[in-house]
């Protein structure tokens, strides 16, 4: 069933999307070629207590699994639902940060893939496009359209570059539970699919391989990785559909400042726009 929300509920919701960014800025400020994923996941936790919040994903459970950590870190070719670690990260590597919170009952969410030092061109168009990708899909993300028409933007314009679009995972509504209907699928045809409402509140979340679109789970159950090694990346924003243009909850505000770099959106705007 879906729940759409209030103007108050949606305030509730991007308080904990403000909180789950500025956790996300916190991590970037700390991101460098020997830092652990370990040490990563330790100063997002203290940020999100510190904060009066709860770390949405340490101790989610699916079946008899149970998630042992406050960020899910997915390096190179893992896709997403990475534990993190405490191998060092390397100079040329790019990492997934998925971040999860619970405040006052509203979860926020929301996740960006960061170069370590200096990355390949390759890695880093399929950064750029995936980004581009998820920005393409809030741009239908409003009243009146469909789901079908964020699956495709994003399909259409990864396709394109020759990606590959993984389809067994999906974005989520999201408000007082994690994970909420409808699912959000990162494909699609233009014009199907259920129609969006105003108040509809879902994670968009493109997962974007290299190479084959084909993921496999390793042994710990979570962790799922690219079937041919190729890198993978990963974005998600948090939306409320509004009539004209999506309400965009979550930001990615902290990180750019954090990373003193040019920020995606501002490359994405000026090459669309
Ligand atoms: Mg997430
Ligand atoms: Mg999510």
């Amino acid at each position: 069933m879906v729940h759409l929300k209030n103007d108050k509920e949606i305030d509730r919701l991007r308080a904990s999307a403000d909180l789950v960014g500025r956790t996300l800025g916190e991590v970037a400020s700390h991101i460098a070629p020997g830092v652990t994923t370990n040490e990563l996941d330790k100063i997002a936790e203290e940020y999100i207590r510190d904060h009066g919040a709860e770390p949405a994903f340490k101790g989610y459970r699916v079946g008899s699994l149970v998630f042992p950590a406050t960020l899910c870190t997915s390096v190179n070719d893992q896709v997403v639902h990475g534990i993190p670690t405490n191998e060092p990260l390397k100079e040329g590597d790019i990492l997934s940060a998925d971040c999860g919170v619970i405040m006052d009952g509203f979860y926020g969410d929301s996740a960006y893939t960061f170069a370590i030092g200096h990355i390949s061109d390759d890695t880093r168009a399929l950064l750029t496009t995936t980004y581009e990708s998820l920005m393409l899909a809030i741009g239908q993300a409003t009243t009146g359209k469909r789901l079908g028409d964020i699956g495709a933007a994003v399909q259409n314009h990864c396709e394109a570059r020759g990606y590959g679009v993984v389809k067994d995972l999906v974005g989520h509504g999201i408000g007082r539970n994690l994970h909420e209907d409808p699912q959000v699928p990162n494909f699609g045809r233009p014009g199907s699919g259920r129609k969006l409402k105003t108040g509809l509140t879902m994670c968009i979340e493109p997962m974007i391989n290299r190479g084959t679109a084909s993921i496999r789970t390793e042994g710990d159950g979570w962790t799922v990785k690219t079937s041919d090694a190729l890198p993978s990346a990963h974005y998600e924003h948090m939306i409320a559909v509004r009539p004209g243009e999506a309400d965009i909850l979550t930001t990615f505000r902290y990180i750019e400042e954090a990373l003193d770099e040019l920020p995606y959106e501002q490359t994405f705007t000026q090459t669309h726009g």
